[in-house]
């Protein structure tokens, strides 16, 4: 499969997004749903096909940083150097926001989530669309994020939505969000940018990572990037009386397993390289849950570098936790 688009195929996609509709676009991290950042109309039909709630704000992507001024209101020193070291890559900074960007994407907020992907089909067709585009990841709200144009394809109506492929996303994980609240930088969602690499710029970074049902910071839902097969997480063996039921496992490597427990098993780095580990989740997250299993057993991984992000999804993925029923929180 060639996953390069053509120059007209990027001049299309553009096309497509300025007349009001949608682009499903690849970036490093996972694919994007799209639309105009000034065009409401677009902005709302995001949130009604992911099924989103209209509280989880949304990342706008800008294909260069003068796009900047007029989505901000100020760029902090420090907001500054982080751009300076980590864009276009997976860094999402959370920035106040400028009159001009509307509410629902920000989901009122006086802030907005702002980056600049590094994957060169996202550099491409944001440049040629010429304005920023505000796009969460291109799947329902809480399920798996997509990390190939395949996973993509089928989910939304094709009147609506166009389908730029640019092949598997190397990341394969959700940008890193942060924020600075009094003065003090902040880990908001931890993905693809190691919150070590931040601390290397700015001295002090803490987290702010709340799962939860009722989110004081959106994006913080303590169900999501979830299965639809039952998952726990579980440093070794199987649940007490699952012997019975239909397995699958979600590892870095086997050495350490009794495979014929498994009718389905996911091995995500057999070197046990985090970044590997990363680029595959959310594609063997989607076979095994294609796999017609009772549970899903996931094992930890070293909680550094990626590996935070990696059990940060994984954690809200065993989570049964949901709007709809919070009285399952855990
Ligand atoms: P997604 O588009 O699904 O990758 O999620 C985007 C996430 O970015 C949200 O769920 C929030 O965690 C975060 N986010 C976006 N805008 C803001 C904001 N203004 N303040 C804080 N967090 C934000
Ligand atoms: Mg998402």
């Amino acid at each position: 499969m060639m996953a390069v688009p053509s120059d007209s195929e990027i001049r299309q996609a553009a096309a497509w997004l300025r007349s009001g509709r949608l682009v499903a676009f690849p970036t490093e991290t996972v694919y994007g749903l799209g639309a105009e950042v000034w065009n409401e109309r677009a902005v709302a039909q995001v949130f009604a096909l992911k099924n989103r709630p209209r509280f989880d704000p949304l990342i706008v992507h800008i294909a260069a940083r003068e796009q900047l001024q007029e989505l901000v209101q100020a760029i902090p020193d420090e907001a500054q150097r982080l751009i300076d070291r980590f864009w276009p890559g997976p860094l999402t900074l959370v920035l106040p926001k400028s009159e001009r960007v509307p509410d629902l994407v920000t989901a009122g907020l006086s802030t907005v989530a702002i980056r600049q992907p590094a994957h060169p089909v996202a550099l491409r067709f944001l440049a040629e669309a010429g304005v920023p585009v505000a796009a969460p990841s291109a799947n329902r709200f809480g399920g798996i994020s997509p990390t190939t144009a395949e996973h993509v394809r089928g989910q939304f109506p094709s009147d609506q939505v166009l389908v730029l492929d640019g092949g598997p996303c190397p990341v394969g994980i959700e940008s890193t969000v942060v924020a600075c609240a009094g003065g003090v930088w902040q880990v908001l969602r931890h993905g693809g940018t190691p919150i070590e690499e931040l601390q290397r710029v700015l001295g002090t970074v803490t987290e702010a990572i709340s799962v939860t049902d009722r989110p004081l910071a959106p994006g913080q839902l303590a169900r999501h990037y979830a299965p639809a097969t039952p998952l726990v997480v579980l440093a070794e063996g199987i649940p007490a009386g699952a012997e019975s039921l239909r397995l699958g496992l979600l590892a870095m490597d086997g050495s350490a397993e009794r495979l014929e427990l498994f009718q389905h098993v996911e091995l995500l780095s057999e070197r046990r390289d985090l970044t590997e580990a990363a680029s595959r989740l959310f594609a063997a997250m989607r076979r095994l849950d294609a796999a017609g299993l009772d549970l899903i057993v996931a094992r930890p991984v070293p909680e550094q570098g990626l590996g935070r992000a990696i059990m940060d999804r994984l954690r809200r993925a065993s989570s049964r936790a949901s709007p709809e029923r919070p009285e399952a929180i855990r």
